[in-house]
Protein backbone atom coordinates (compact mmCIF):
# COMPACT_ATOMS: atom_id res chain seq x y z
CA UNK A 1 0.00 0.00 0.00
CA UNK A 2 2.90 2.56 1.28
CA UNK A 3 4.63 1.49 -2.26
CA UNK A 4 1.41 2.20 -4.12
CA UNK A 5 0.97 5.70 -2.56
CA UNK A 6 4.16 6.69 -3.05
CA UNK A 7 3.91 6.07 -6.70
CA UNK A 8 0.69 7.86 -7.30
CA UNK A 9 1.96 10.29 -5.09
CA UNK A 10 4.86 10.79 -7.60
CA UNK A 11 3.14 10.69 -10.56
CA UNK A 12 1.15 13.57 -9.40
CA UNK A 13 3.74 15.51 -8.24
CA UNK A 14 5.57 15.07 -12.04
CA UNK A 15 2.59 16.27 -14.08
CA UNK A 16 3.38 18.85 -15.56
CA UNK A 17 1.45 22.20 -14.99
CA UNK A 18 0.21 24.65 -17.86
CA UNK A 19 3.15 27.46 -17.37
CA UNK A 20 6.00 26.77 -19.15
CA UNK A 21 8.62 25.35 -16.85
CA UNK A 22 12.38 24.02 -18.04
CA UNK A 23 12.49 20.00 -16.77
CA UNK A 24 15.38 21.69 -14.23
CA UNK A 25 13.08 24.18 -12.89
CA UNK A 26 9.61 21.45 -12.48
CA UNK A 27 12.73 19.64 -10.84
CA UNK A 28 13.37 21.72 -8.52
CA UNK A 29 9.41 22.48 -7.19
CA UNK A 30 9.21 18.65 -7.06
CA UNK A 31 12.33 18.42 -4.91
CA UNK A 32 11.06 21.21 -2.50
CA UNK A 33 7.32 20.08 -2.05
CA UNK A 34 8.65 16.58 -1.56
CA UNK A 35 10.69 17.23 1.20
CA UNK A 36 7.90 18.75 3.23
CA UNK A 37 7.63 15.60 5.27
CA UNK A 38 5.11 15.07 7.99
CA UNK A 39 7.65 14.13 10.10
CA UNK A 40 9.50 17.22 9.88
CA UNK A 41 6.05 19.15 10.37
CA UNK A 42 5.15 17.38 13.35
CA UNK A 43 8.69 17.77 15.00
CA UNK A 44 8.59 21.87 14.42
CA UNK A 45 4.54 21.92 15.61
CA UNK A 46 5.65 19.89 18.89
CA UNK A 47 8.77 21.99 19.16
CA UNK A 48 7.02 25.35 18.94
CA UNK A 49 3.90 23.59 21.22
CA UNK A 50 6.32 22.90 23.62
CA UNK A 51 7.04 26.51 24.78
CA UNK A 52 3.14 26.76 26.42
CA UNK A 53 1.67 30.07 25.46
CA UNK A 54 3.82 32.20 23.35
CA UNK A 55 2.40 35.69 24.67
CA UNK A 56 4.10 38.69 23.38
CA UNK A 57 6.55 39.90 25.83
CA UNK A 58 6.75 36.77 28.10
CA UNK A 59 10.18 34.28 28.42
CA UNK A 60 7.64 32.16 26.31
CA UNK A 61 7.39 34.43 23.58
CA UNK A 62 11.10 34.94 23.68
CA UNK A 63 12.45 31.46 23.79
CA UNK A 64 10.35 31.01 21.01
CA UNK A 65 11.93 33.56 18.68
CA UNK A 66 15.48 32.08 19.82
CA UNK A 67 14.39 28.57 18.77
CA UNK A 68 13.08 30.20 15.62
CA UNK A 69 16.35 31.74 15.04
CA UNK A 70 18.59 28.96 15.37
CA UNK A 71 16.15 27.26 13.24
CA UNK A 72 17.25 29.86 10.33
CA UNK A 73 20.57 29.84 11.10
CA UNK A 74 20.98 26.06 10.91
CA UNK A 75 19.50 26.18 7.37
CA UNK A 76 22.36 29.11 6.76
CA UNK A 77 19.64 32.12 6.07
CA UNK A 78 20.92 35.58 6.92
CA UNK A 79 19.00 35.53 10.27
CA UNK A 80 18.27 38.65 12.39
CA UNK A 81 15.64 40.01 15.16
CA UNK A 82 13.74 42.43 14.07
CA UNK A 83 12.60 44.23 17.41
CA UNK A 84 9.74 46.55 17.50
CA UNK A 85 8.00 48.35 19.89
CA UNK A 86 4.27 49.77 19.12
CA UNK A 87 1.47 51.28 21.10
CA UNK A 88 -1.81 49.54 21.02
CA UNK A 89 -5.33 49.37 23.75
CA UNK A 90 -3.24 52.36 25.79
CA UNK A 91 -0.20 50.13 25.97
CA UNK A 92 2.70 50.01 24.68
CA UNK A 93 4.72 46.83 23.49
CA UNK A 94 7.77 45.25 22.99
CA UNK A 95 8.61 42.07 20.72
CA UNK A 96 11.02 40.60 18.63
CA UNK A 97 10.13 39.20 14.94
CA UNK A 98 12.43 37.01 13.33
CA UNK A 99 13.78 37.07 9.53
CA UNK A 100 15.57 34.44 7.71
CA UNK A 101 17.00 35.37 4.31
CA UNK A 102 17.76 33.39 1.32
CA UNK A 103 19.17 35.77 -0.96
CA UNK A 104 18.80 36.31 -5.13
CA UNK A 105 19.28 38.80 -7.22
CA UNK A 106 15.87 40.81 -8.22
CA UNK A 107 12.52 40.93 -6.52
CA UNK A 108 11.18 40.36 -2.84
CA UNK A 109 9.07 37.02 -1.72
CA UNK A 110 8.24 37.25 2.09
CA UNK A 111 6.62 34.12 3.34
CA UNK A 112 5.38 34.76 7.37
CA UNK A 113 3.54 33.69 10.04
CA UNK A 114 2.89 34.39 13.97
CA UNK A 115 4.45 32.80 16.42
CA UNK A 116 2.84 34.43 19.46
CA UNK A 117 -0.38 33.81 21.02
CA UNK A 118 -3.03 34.55 23.42
CA UNK A 119 -2.48 33.53 26.92
CA UNK A 120 -4.69 30.24 27.95
CA UNK A 121 -3.40 27.94 25.25
CA UNK A 122 -0.73 26.53 23.66
CA UNK A 123 -1.84 27.88 20.15
CA UNK A 124 -1.12 24.58 17.71
CA UNK A 125 -3.29 25.73 15.24
CA UNK A 126 -3.21 29.81 15.73
CA UNK A 127 -0.67 29.34 14.98
CA UNK A 128 2.22 26.87 15.70
CA UNK A 129 1.24 25.53 12.70
CA UNK A 130 1.97 27.94 10.16
CA UNK A 131 4.62 28.27 11.87
CA UNK A 132 5.85 24.80 11.21
CA UNK A 133 5.25 25.23 7.57
CA UNK A 134 7.30 28.48 7.68
CA UNK A 135 10.22 26.06 8.81
CA UNK A 136 9.74 23.62 6.96
CA UNK A 137 9.30 25.77 3.82
CA UNK A 138 12.41 27.58 4.29
CA UNK A 139 14.28 24.51 5.37
CA UNK A 140 13.26 22.62 1.83
CA UNK A 141 14.41 26.13 -0.45
CA UNK A 142 17.23 26.83 1.71
CA UNK A 143 18.92 23.62 -0.47
CA UNK A 144 18.49 26.15 -3.94
CA UNK A 145 19.46 29.05 -4.88
CA UNK A 146 16.41 31.03 -6.51
CA UNK A 147 16.37 34.05 -8.96
CA UNK A 148 14.80 36.71 -6.36
CA UNK A 149 14.81 37.27 -2.58
CA UNK A 150 12.82 35.07 -0.34
CA UNK A 151 12.38 36.34 3.07
CA UNK A 152 10.71 34.34 5.64
CA UNK A 153 9.35 35.94 8.59
CA UNK A 154 7.88 34.94 11.99
CA UNK A 155 5.63 37.65 13.55
CA UNK A 156 5.20 38.16 17.35
CA UNK A 157 2.49 41.14 18.69
CA UNK A 158 -0.27 39.27 16.01
CA UNK A 159 -2.85 38.83 19.16
CA UNK A 160 -2.34 42.35 20.21
CA UNK A 161 -3.37 43.67 16.71
CA UNK A 162 -1.04 42.67 14.33
CA UNK A 163 2.10 44.93 15.48
CA UNK A 164 5.02 42.99 14.97
CA UNK A 165 3.97 42.60 11.14
CA UNK A 166 2.71 46.66 11.06
CA UNK A 167 6.50 47.78 12.20
CA UNK A 168 8.08 45.09 9.81
CA UNK A 169 5.82 46.37 6.73
CA UNK A 170 6.08 50.06 7.37
CA UNK A 171 10.14 49.50 7.42
CA UNK A 172 9.63 47.78 3.86
CA UNK A 173 7.57 50.58 2.71
CA UNK A 174 9.84 53.16 4.23
CA UNK A 175 12.96 51.79 2.79
CA UNK A 176 11.20 51.27 -0.82
CA UNK A 177 11.23 47.30 -0.63
CA UNK A 178 10.05 45.88 -4.38
CA UNK A 179 8.36 43.15 -2.36
CA UNK A 180 6.48 41.06 -5.50
CA UNK A 181 3.99 39.33 -3.23
CA UNK A 182 3.63 38.55 0.24
CA UNK A 183 1.63 35.04 1.47
CA UNK A 184 0.49 34.93 5.31
CA UNK A 185 -0.05 31.45 6.76
CA UNK A 186 -2.23 31.60 9.48
CA UNK A 187 -4.41 29.09 11.01
CA UNK A 188 -2.99 26.23 8.36
CA UNK A 189 -3.84 22.84 9.91
CA UNK A 190 -7.49 22.16 11.20
CA UNK A 191 -9.68 19.92 9.16
CA UNK A 192 -12.35 17.65 11.10
CA UNK A 193 -14.34 16.75 8.40
CA UNK A 194 -13.74 15.32 4.39
CA UNK A 195 -14.81 18.13 3.39
CA UNK A 196 -12.62 20.22 5.58
CA UNK A 197 -9.71 18.10 4.38
CA UNK A 198 -10.64 18.52 0.87
CA UNK A 199 -10.77 22.62 1.13
CA UNK A 200 -8.27 24.98 1.57
CA UNK A 201 -8.66 28.98 1.36
CA UNK A 202 -6.79 31.33 -0.90
CA UNK A 203 -7.53 34.96 -0.18
CA UNK A 204 -5.78 37.94 -2.52
CA UNK A 205 -5.79 41.65 -3.18
CA UNK A 206 -7.01 42.98 -6.80
CA UNK A 207 -3.05 42.84 -8.68
CA UNK A 208 -2.21 38.86 -7.25
CA UNK A 209 -4.43 37.60 -9.84
CA UNK A 210 -1.56 35.82 -11.75
CA UNK A 211 -0.36 34.28 -9.12
CA UNK A 212 -3.51 32.65 -8.13
CA UNK A 213 -3.59 31.45 -11.46
CA UNK A 214 -0.06 29.76 -11.09
CA UNK A 215 -1.21 28.38 -7.40
CA UNK A 216 -4.27 26.71 -8.90
CA UNK A 217 -2.20 25.32 -11.49
CA UNK A 218 0.25 23.79 -9.15
CA UNK A 219 -2.52 22.70 -6.66
CA UNK A 220 -4.27 20.74 -10.03
CA UNK A 221 -1.23 19.53 -10.79
CA UNK A 222 -0.02 18.16 -6.90
CA UNK A 223 -2.20 18.69 -4.04
CA UNK A 224 -5.71 18.71 -5.81
CA UNK A 225 -7.42 21.09 -3.13
CA UNK A 226 -10.70 22.42 -3.89
CA UNK A 227 -9.56 25.92 -3.47
CA UNK A 228 -11.99 28.85 -2.37
CA UNK A 229 -10.61 31.90 -3.23
CA UNK A 230 -11.49 35.13 -1.73
CA UNK A 231 -10.26 38.97 -1.81
CA UNK A 232 -8.10 40.89 -0.03
CA UNK A 233 -9.34 44.41 1.33
CA UNK A 234 -6.63 47.09 1.94
CA UNK A 235 -8.90 48.82 4.35
CA UNK A 236 -9.18 45.87 7.08
CA UNK A 237 -8.10 42.33 7.39
CA UNK A 238 -7.69 39.31 10.60
CA UNK A 239 -4.15 38.74 10.58
CA UNK A 240 -0.60 39.76 9.52
CA UNK A 241 -1.53 40.20 5.55
CA UNK A 242 -3.23 42.95 6.09
CA UNK A 243 -0.18 45.62 7.35
CA UNK A 244 1.27 44.12 3.69
CA UNK A 245 -1.66 45.00 2.10
CA UNK A 246 -2.66 48.99 3.75
CA UNK A 247 0.98 49.42 2.57
CA UNK A 248 -0.13 48.97 -0.63
CA UNK A 249 2.24 45.46 -1.27
CA UNK A 250 0.26 42.34 -2.95
CA UNK A 251 -0.91 39.49 -0.12
CA UNK A 252 -1.78 36.44 -0.21
CA UNK A 253 -3.28 34.56 2.94
CA UNK A 254 -3.73 31.02 3.38
CA UNK A 255 -6.70 29.97 5.75
CA UNK A 256 -8.12 26.14 6.54
CA UNK A 257 -11.48 25.50 5.05
CA UNK A 258 -13.38 24.69 8.22
CA UNK A 259 -13.88 27.10 11.35
CA UNK A 260 -12.09 25.76 13.88
CA UNK A 261 -14.13 26.25 17.71
CA UNK A 262 -10.81 25.38 19.65
CA UNK A 263 -9.16 28.73 18.33
CA UNK A 264 -8.34 30.89 21.60
CA UNK A 265 -9.10 27.57 23.87
CA UNK A 266 -6.90 25.11 26.09
CA UNK A 267 -8.18 22.84 22.95
CA UNK A 268 -5.93 24.54 19.95
CA UNK A 269 -3.73 21.95 21.29
CA UNK A 270 -1.42 19.38 19.17
CA UNK A 271 -4.33 16.38 19.09
CA UNK A 272 -6.35 18.55 17.82
CA UNK A 273 -4.11 19.49 14.35
CA UNK A 274 -5.06 17.25 11.56
CA UNK A 275 -1.12 16.68 10.61
CA UNK A 276 -2.39 15.03 7.08
CA UNK A 277 -4.44 18.52 6.16
CA UNK A 278 -1.23 20.50 7.29
CA UNK A 279 1.21 18.30 5.18
CA UNK A 280 -1.13 19.16 1.81
CA UNK A 281 -1.44 22.98 2.85
CA UNK A 282 2.34 23.29 3.39
CA UNK A 283 3.20 21.06 0.28
CA UNK A 284 0.91 23.36 -1.92
CA UNK A 285 2.58 26.87 -0.29
CA UNK A 286 6.08 25.20 -0.70
CA UNK A 287 5.59 24.49 -4.28
CA UNK A 288 4.19 28.09 -5.41
CA UNK A 289 7.22 29.61 -3.42
CA UNK A 290 9.48 27.23 -5.47
CA UNK A 291 7.57 28.40 -8.60
CA UNK A 292 7.78 32.13 -7.79
CA UNK A 293 11.05 31.98 -6.22
CA UNK A 294 12.40 31.89 -10.16
CA UNK A 295 9.42 33.45 -12.03
CA UNK A 296 8.95 36.41 -14.66
CA UNK A 297 6.97 38.67 -13.05
CA UNK A 298 3.39 38.74 -15.46
CA UNK A 299 3.02 42.19 -14.26
CA UNK A 300 4.68 45.99 -13.90
CA UNK A 301 5.59 46.73 -10.57
CA UNK A 302 3.65 50.17 -9.33
CA UNK A 303 4.20 51.60 -6.62
CA UNK A 304 2.36 55.08 -5.75
CA UNK A 305 5.15 57.12 -4.56
CA UNK A 306 3.57 60.50 -3.70
CA UNK A 307 2.41 60.97 -2.05
CA UNK A 308 3.95 58.57 0.96
CA UNK A 309 1.13 56.84 3.11
CA UNK A 310 1.80 58.07 6.79
CA UNK A 311 2.20 61.32 6.16
CA UNK A 312 1.04 65.17 6.49
CA UNK A 313 1.87 67.44 3.97
CA UNK A 314 1.80 71.11 3.27
CA UNK A 315 1.98 72.90 0.41
CA UNK A 316 3.67 69.97 -1.19
CA UNK A 317 6.23 69.82 1.58
CA UNK A 318 5.62 66.69 3.81
CA UNK A 319 5.67 67.97 7.68
CA UNK A 320 5.11 65.02 9.83
CA UNK A 321 5.51 61.28 9.49
CA UNK A 322 3.14 59.20 11.02
CA UNK A 323 3.25 55.27 12.44
CA UNK A 324 -0.11 54.63 10.42
CA UNK A 325 -1.44 54.91 6.74
CA UNK A 326 -2.81 58.49 7.04
CA UNK A 327 -2.07 60.39 4.45
CA UNK A 328 -3.43 64.06 5.09
CA UNK A 329 -2.29 66.58 2.98
CA UNK A 330 -3.22 70.73 3.23
CA UNK A 331 -2.90 72.84 -0.03
CA UNK A 332 -0.85 71.88 -3.29
CA UNK A 333 -1.09 67.93 -3.81
CA UNK A 334 1.28 66.10 -6.24
CA UNK A 335 0.78 62.30 -7.05
CA UNK A 336 3.94 60.87 -8.62
CA UNK A 337 3.74 56.86 -9.40
CA UNK A 338 6.89 54.59 -10.09
CA UNK A 339 6.65 51.56 -12.15
CA UNK A 340 8.86 49.13 -13.80
CA UNK A 341 8.91 46.23 -16.05
CA UNK A 342 10.55 44.16 -18.17
CA UNK A 343 8.71 45.13 -20.69
CA UNK A 344 8.00 48.94 -22.04
CA UNK A 345 5.39 50.93 -19.73
CA UNK A 346 3.23 52.34 -21.82
CA UNK A 347 1.02 54.28 -19.61
CA UNK A 348 0.06 55.12 -16.38
CA UNK A 349 -3.09 57.02 -15.85
CA UNK A 350 -4.24 58.70 -12.96
CA UNK A 351 -7.50 58.15 -11.30
CA UNK A 352 -9.64 60.42 -8.41
CA UNK A 353 -12.37 59.19 -6.73
CA UNK A 354 -12.76 56.35 -10.14
CA UNK A 355 -12.39 59.20 -12.57
CA UNK A 356 -9.53 59.40 -15.16
CA UNK A 357 -8.16 62.83 -14.52
CA UNK A 358 -4.76 62.37 -16.56
CA UNK A 359 -2.61 59.55 -18.76
CA UNK A 360 1.37 59.70 -18.63
CA UNK A 361 2.72 57.83 -21.54
CA UNK A 362 6.61 58.66 -20.11
CA UNK A 363 8.52 58.54 -17.09
CA UNK A 364 8.82 60.92 -14.64
CA UNK A 365 4.78 59.37 -13.98
CA UNK A 366 3.16 62.68 -12.65
CA UNK A 367 0.55 64.62 -12.42
CA UNK A 368 -0.65 67.62 -10.08
CA UNK A 369 -4.22 67.51 -8.14
CA UNK A 370 -6.14 70.64 -8.57
CA UNK A 371 -9.71 71.96 -7.03
CA UNK A 372 -11.40 72.82 -3.92
CA UNK A 373 -11.58 69.89 -1.65
CA UNK A 374 -12.21 69.20 2.15
CA UNK A 375 -12.73 65.60 2.52
CA UNK A 376 -11.23 62.03 1.86
CA UNK A 377 -10.68 60.74 -1.43
CA UNK A 378 -9.28 57.69 -2.90
CA UNK A 379 -6.22 58.42 -5.56
CA UNK A 380 -5.79 55.13 -8.04
CA UNK A 381 -3.13 54.77 -10.79
CA UNK A 382 -3.17 52.40 -13.42
CA UNK A 383 0.38 50.91 -15.30
CA UNK A 384 0.26 49.10 -18.13
CA UNK A 385 2.79 47.17 -19.85
CA UNK A 386 3.78 43.79 -21.96
CA UNK A 387 -0.70 43.54 -22.20
CA UNK A 388 -0.73 43.63 -18.15
CA UNK A 389 -1.81 46.28 -16.09
CA UNK A 390 -1.12 46.72 -11.91
CA UNK A 391 -2.68 48.79 -10.00
CA UNK A 392 -1.98 50.81 -6.51
CA UNK A 393 -4.12 53.09 -4.69
CA UNK A 394 -4.75 55.00 -1.42
CA UNK A 395 -6.80 56.67 0.64
CA UNK A 396 -5.94 61.09 1.07
CA UNK A 397 -7.20 63.36 3.36
CA UNK A 398 -7.33 66.94 0.88
CA UNK A 399 -7.94 70.00 1.94
CA UNK A 400 -7.31 72.41 -0.60
CA UNK A 401 -9.52 75.97 -0.72
CA UNK A 402 -7.64 77.08 -3.96
CA UNK A 403 -10.25 76.40 -7.07
CA UNK A 404 -9.04 74.92 -10.63
CA UNK A 405 -7.40 77.17 -12.56
ZN1 LIG B 1 -3.50 33.67 14.32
Amino acid sequence: MKKLCIIVISLLLLTNFSVELKAEKQWKINEVMNSITKEKLETYLKDIISFGPRVTGSEECKETAKYIYECFSNFNLKTRYHDWSASANFKTYEGQNVEGVLEGDEKIIVFNAHFDSVANTVGADDNAAGVAALLAVAEAMSKFDFRHTIKFVAFSGEEQGLLGSNEYAREAYERGDEIIIEFNADMIGHAESKEGERKFRIYATEDADWIVRRIEEINNATIGFELVKGNISRRYGGSDYHSFAKYGYESIAFFEYEWNPHMHQPADNFSNVNLNYLVNTTRLIAGIMAYLGDAEIEKPYLLLSEPKRGRIYFNGNEIYKLKNTATIIFGKALIEAKANSPYKIDKVEFYIDNKLLYTDYEAPYEYEMSGISFWRHEIKVIAYSGGKHSIDRMQIFWINFKPRQ
